[in-house]
């Protein structure tokens, strides 16, 4: 099996002739998993994000396998169904601000190109048709398709591949101003300046609110992100929340825009929607934005074969429930003790240069990028799943880990760091 994968199938931004290795998995249960040759890794990645209640739940088994008996899939054009309205309704009641409309597509990458749709068309249906552009933050991560790729940090987030190619937006430099920290002097400048600049032109503000994720793992000021909104108000441009990674419960708050109070035009879910079952994300706008768009006869151009999935939103209804029903706040609050007093210690080491914990996120940022096959064969060699990545070294576990299987994560990472001398 393993001679077949390496030989024939390509695996998320890596090489197709020199690949870095794969573990053959099995099974997952709980917070571990298990490979191919018995061993058992604790669980520090969630999947990239989404698997926030563990593997194989029961209760999600549940909803899938109901909704199985009843039908896997049929198309949303033309057709509803009550896990797509049940979810839509949890949805709207759960999230920050007037967010009235929902639109249901597979992936965060094609939320964000939705998001992008939405704007684009509100602007130019509302009489406005030269606000073609994006403002964004450097240090952003948004999905790898064409749209989304285009709002990437333009210099990690694979611009120089596609130069030529990409839409040409507006880059604010990345915030300094840390988590919990006031705003800096200065750091909303820029942005401020760009956004004065080119008001005329934009259609909307995309940003991950107060942490941005693949593009460097940053947690910034609330201030920051309170100032953007404002910002976007004075000069009349939709703003753009991207909460794939961030949204239930990840930071501590439900949605990351809770900790600035801020109230976003277009918001983008996925990841933990489905509590990692199957593939699905959402677009959600206000009432004005898809009035908008809608004014004389407009319609929203996007529609994905897989739109509204009754098994994803069937799952999606439960993994929400099952996250409210919970103590999550509670769970998240001791995951962010528990990394903090684990990590801390990491700061002191040389190959070290920051460490931070906001909500069930742990970073440790080295000087210099890691190896990343090497260190990984070390965290498995510990029993731990980390997949770092350039100067990277992060956890984001099940919200349902136990201190004890944290432990061994946080131990993995100080015998990889070892690694790093
Ligand atoms: N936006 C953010 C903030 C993300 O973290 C990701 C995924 N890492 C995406 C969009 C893209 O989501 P997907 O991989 O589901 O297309």
């Amino acid at each position: 099996m393993l001679e077949f994968d390496r030989r024939h199938l390509w695996h998320p931004y890596t090489s197709a002739v020199d690949p870095l290795p794969a573990y053959p998995v099995v099974s997952a249960a709980g917070c571990r998993i298990r490979l191919a040759d018995g061993r058992e890794l604790v669980d520090g990645m969630s999947s990239w994000w989404c698997a926030i209640h563990g593997y194989n739940h029961p209760a999600l088994n549940h909803a899938v396998t109901t909704q199985l008996g009843q039908m896997a899939h049929v198309m949303f054009g033309g057709f509803t169904h009550e896990p797509a309205v049940g979810l839509a309704r949890r949805l709207l009641a759960i999230t920050p601000g007037e967010l009235q409309r929902v639109f249901f597509c597979d992936s965060g990458s094609v939320a964000v190109e939705v998001a992008i749709k939405m704007a684009l068309q509100y602007q130019a249906a509302t009489g406005r048709p030269g606000r073609r552009r994006l403002l964004t933050l450097r240090g952003g991560y948004h999905g790898d398709t064409f749209g989304a790729m285009a709002v990437c940090d333009p210099v990690n987030g694979m611009h120089e591949h596609f130069a030529g190619v990409l839409a040409q937006h507006l880059f604010a430099p990345r915030p300094r101003s840390r988590f919990g920290a006031a705003l800096g002097s200065g750091d909303i400048g820029s942005f401020e300046a760009l956004i004065g600049a080119h008001a005329g032109e934009l259609a909307a503000v995309i940003l991950e609110p107060i942490v941005q994720g693949a593009g460097g793992m940053w947690f910034y000021s609330a201030d920051y992100l309170r100032a953007v909104a404002a910002l976007c108000r004075r000069h009349d441009v939709l703003l753009i929340a991207d909460e794939i990674a961030t949204g239930f419960g990840r930071t501590g708050r439900l949605f990351a825009c809770e900790h600035a109070g801020v109230a976003p035009d277009i918001l983008c879910v996925g990841k933990a929607l489905t509590g990692g079952y199957l593939s699905l994300a959402a677009t959600l706008a206000t009432d004005q934005v898809a009035e908008g768009i809608s004014a004389a006869g407009g319609v929203l151009m996007h529609g994905p074969t897989f739109m509204a999935n009754p098994l994803a939103t069937a799952v999606a209804c439960r993994s929400i429930d099952l996250l409210l029903e919970g103590p999550w706040r509670e769970r998240v609050a001791g995951l962010e003790a528990g990394l903090a007093a684990g990590l801390a210690p990491f700061a002191a080491h040389p190959a070290v240069a920051d460490v931070r914990v906001l909500g069930a996120i742990g970073v440790v940022e080295t000087h210099q990028p890691v190896p990343v096959a090497g260190l990984q064969r070390r965290f498995v060699d510990a029993g731990a799943w980390i997949r770092p990545f350039g100067r990277l070294i992060y956890l984001m576990p099940p919200y349902v880990i136990e201190p004890a299987e944290l432990a061994v994560l946080t131990a993995a990472i100080g015998r990889g760091l070892d690694l790093l001398g």
